[in-house]
């Protein structure tokens, strides 16, 4: 065991799902070597010593659904606002999307051309998902070599023409390639069917009403049905790691449920958007809330909730997708669909988990040691323990805030969370030991972020 240089000591220190007095070690490598109960006093002159027993201590959040744009649509986001508004808001680690940025993350050689962006902007630590298109089985493996955690396609038009949609056969095909490699294969999980076609809507564009119309809950059924009999036909359904990204309808909630019961190693997600807003609350034009799978009825919310609480919904990401504001103006069929909130993550969800009587540890089981199991990082990440990054959050649980301009640290400042009074605010942000974020001065000036690039264990 290397010799701590640092101590970090709170009477709420998140330690197996539970806030209890602690002090927690650390070495130079920016690594916790050692926790122990209570609140040890600075009699240790070779420690530095971090008081924070006026405040909560958890882990660094692991947002593992993000999508930073960079290189080719930098002007949407970027590798460095980015991870400035993750800082902002307690998450240490993100989990990059394989699609927005041009080229998609579909090749190795792409994304080479991602981590040459990447390098030296990244404020805290950056993990990459692959894509997996039509046509692009023989890249998997070599992508899995090269560090990428996972694979997200879409059974769907994606907005994007470098990112095409996959079918049944493609699906079958990256199934048995990924199978047993450790890498999970991740669903943008909606359907068109022969009744509903989003492109052709043509009145009252503006009126929420008609949106939610176009991309009814069947559409993430259906999906949800196709990838649940594919992975049973497949030659190994043990050996895969699935996930269900965003899921915003409850409707598939029994069909996800009984798949886990039936042993298929599948996990779901939702994201803060869904559990915040309803569609009985979206302005007319309101295009900051578009996003697909679209905001559903209040009762549905209210059903994401109770299968987080089940179970059978296991994390909670930001799906933080912005672009200009130009492109986020018109109607709810011309703006670009995707909520931008990277970084107001955990007041968010902590704001509605409280109001319904849930623990704080909850939501960090789903924002932190979820999400870093998903991308095949936790033990390094998510979890204050011997052994894990010293990635914390200091969070004052009761203070509140109003988001302003000043609260969107990403890139372009349109969000529906504008306006809204939060609870919870994170007064600094700790990456491996190092400060990258302090409430009243905002996010430090040097990047101290790492590329995270080990192969995922098979
Ligand atoms: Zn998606
Ligand atoms: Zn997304």
């Amino acid at each position: 065991m290397s010799a701590a240089v640092a101590l970090y000591v709170s009477k709420r220190v998140l330690i197996d799902e539970a806030l209890v007095p602690a002090s927690v070690y650390v070495d130079a490598a920016g690594r916790i070597v050692r926790v122990d109960p209570g609140v040890v006093a600075p009699t240790d002159p070779d420690l530095a010593y971090h008081d924070f027993t006026a405040y909560t201590l958890l882990p660094g959040l692991v947002d593992s659904h993000v999508h930073l744009n960079e290189p080719g649509r930098t002007e949407w986001e970027g590798f460095a606002s980015g991870t400035r508004a993750a800082a902002s808001g307690g998450v240490t680690t993100v989990v990059d999307m394989p699609l927005n940025a041009i080229p998609p993350t579909t090749t190795v050689a792409n994304l080479h051309t991602k981590l040459g962006a990447a390098a030296g902007q990244c404020f805290v630590d950056v993990a990459f998902w692959g894509g997996v298109i039509p046509g692009n089985a023989p890249d998997l493996r070599p992508l899995v070599d090269e560090g990428v955690r996972g694979f997200k396609c879409f059974m769907i038009n994606s907005g994007v023409d470098e990112f095409p949609a996959v079918d049944e056969s493609d699906i079958a095909t990256a199934m048995d390639t990924l199978a047993g490699t450790g890498a999970i294969y991740m669903f943008h999980a909606e359907m068109e069917d022969e009744h509903n076609h989003p492109a052709e809507i043509t009145t009252a564009p503006e009126e929420y009403s008609t949106f939610l119309a176009s991309r009814p809950d069947t559409f993430e059924t259906k999906a949800i049905d196709t990838i649940v009999r594919t992975a049973q036909a497949s030659a190994n359904p043990s050996g895969l790691l699935l996930h269900v990204v965003h899921v915003s309808s409850a409707e598939v909630l029994p069909v996800l449920a009984r798949a886990q019961s039936e042993q298929l190693r599948i996990s779901a997600e939702t994201c803060f958007h869904y559990l915040t807003f309803c569609a009985e609350e979206v302005p007319r034009a309101g295009t900051q809330y578009k996003c697909c799978p679209p905001i559903r009825s209040r009762a549905n919310r209210e059903l994401l909730w109770r299968a987080l609480e089940d179970g059978v919904l296991s994390t909670v990401v930001s799906d933080h997708s912005p672009c200009t504001p130009e492109l986020k103006q018109g109607d709810f069929f011309s703006a670009w669909g995707g909520v931008s909130g990277l970084g107001l993550g955990l007041s968010v969800l902590w704001t509605q988990a409280s109001k319904r009587g849930i623990s704080l540890a909850k939501v960090m089981q789903w924002t932190s040691a979820n999400t870093a199991r998903q991308a095949g990082l936790y033990g390094r990440k998510g979890v204050i323990a011997v052994g894990a990054d010293a990635d914390f959050v200091v969070f004052n649980e009761d203070a509140e805030f109003v988001v302003g301009q000043n609260q969107l640290v990403f890139k372009n400042k349109v969000s529906p969370y504008l306006g809204m009074k939060l609870r919870g605010v994170v007064e600094r942000t700790i990456l491996r030991n190092g400060v990258v974020y302090i409430r009243d001065e905002g996010v430090g000036a040097v990047p101290k972020g790492a590329l995270i690039l080990e192969r995922v264990v098979a």
